[in-house]
């Protein structure tokens, strides 16, 4: 289990934390991050450790108590921010960053023209699925190869280096063969063959929250990565189901700050596919700025209406600086504005 600390709490109150937990057998180490400090404890059996997380969680020096019962090796990095190097951009190094392109890659004319717009209105990275893990088999499926060649080619006419998914081992292959960053969809985030596989391709990855993992289920699956070799690791909440129908998925923000404390991994949030509706898109990404995260990943078109993917989710490259703006705008001092609408 994980125990988050208040601010408040005393060093000594700290070490007596530390003598209950080792006194009822648990291996406790002590983390420091995202300027707070909480400590791991592992090795309780079932029963003592619900008691624990009962009793701890009433105390007042404890913040929280998170039931996480396996170590986290690579993931808790000691505390430190462990930045993503990708081209000339750094993710997770205190900037903002902006992943923004189309659902799917429709054809290079359409995605070398969204990537210079993007890439104008203030990208970071182009996003584009040349393998697209459809709910329906009867929906679009992707470009496949052709997809992957559109994707190199915008990279070169926008200057933006470019994140897309691997389904599969033949998609992995061919993907980890010329994208800069390779992402692992929700859908597989429990895969954890091609988990080993991903990590074993030694390329950047961003892993995407599955949209019921709890937060041990994902930086676990991100530990299958660094075990299988992964250097870096960006972790992406992109919605969790729950009973709420008014959306998609519900955007589950709470999850950035607690994640944010157990590890330096950069932490992305893609409002598109939690919300499915654009009006939504920009309020939700102003708000993970304000949690915390490290970036957004949006889903942007410049016509939303004839999208082959999750057009009604796709802001147009006009909203998409308008988001990029009101960004890099509270980066360079200015409040958080309080409302900035997509039209
Ligand atoms: C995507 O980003 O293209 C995607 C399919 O997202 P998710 O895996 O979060 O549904
Ligand atoms: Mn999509």
């Amino acid at each position: 289990m994980l125990i988050i600390l208040e601010q408040s709490c005393a060093c000594d109150e700290r070490e007596r934390l530390i003598c209950l937990l080792e006194d009822a057998g648990a291996a406790v180490s002590a983390l420091e991050a995202g300027g707070g400090a909480a400590l791991a404890a592992t090795g309780l059996s079932g029963a003592e450790r619900r008691r624990l997380e009962r009793l701890l969680g009433a105390l007042d020096a404890v913040a929280r108590v998170v039931p996480l019962d396996k170590p986290l090796r690579h993931v808790s990095t000691d505390g430190k921010p462990r930045p993503v190097v990708v081209g000339q951009r750094v993710i997770g190094g205190g900037d903002f960053t902006l992943i923004a392109g189309p659902c799917a890659v429709e054809s290079e004319e359409r995605l070398v023209e969204v990537a210079r717009a993007v890439a104008d209105g203030g990208a970071d990275v182009l996003r584009g699925g040349a393998y697209k893990p459809r709910s329906s088999p009867h929906d679009f499926q992707g470009l496949g190869e052709e997809g992957l060649t559109a994707l190199s080619r915008a990279r070169d006419a926008s200057g933006l280096p470019f994140v897309t998914e691997a389904v599969d081992e033949t998609s992995l292959a061919r993907v980890a063969a010329c994208a800069d960053i390779v992402q692992v969809g929700a859908r597989n985030m429990h895969n954890f063959e091609l988990l080993k596989r991903v990590g074993a391709a030694g390329r950047p990855v961003l892993l995407k929250r599955g949209f019921s993992a709890t937060l041990e289920d994902w930086l676990q699956a991100a530990e299958y990565l660094f075990e299988a070799g992964a250097r870096d690791v960006i972790l992406c909440e992109r919605g969790i189901r729950t009973f709420s129908d008014h959306s998609r998925f519900t955007l589950d923000l709470s999850i950035v700050p607690v994640a944010r404390r157990l590890t330096g991994l950069p932490i992305l949030v893609d409002p598109s596919h939690a919300s499915g509706d654009r009006h939504s898109v920009i309020p939700l990404a102003m708000a993970a700025a304000a949690v915390g995260a490290d970036g957004v990943m949006v889903e942007v078109h410049p016509r939303p209406a004839v999208a082959r993917c999750d057009g009604r989710q796709a802001l147009t490259p006009a909203e998409f600086r308008t988001l990029a703006h009101a960004i890099r705008s509270w980066e360079a001092g200015s409040p958080l504005p309080r409302r900035v609408m997509s039209s």
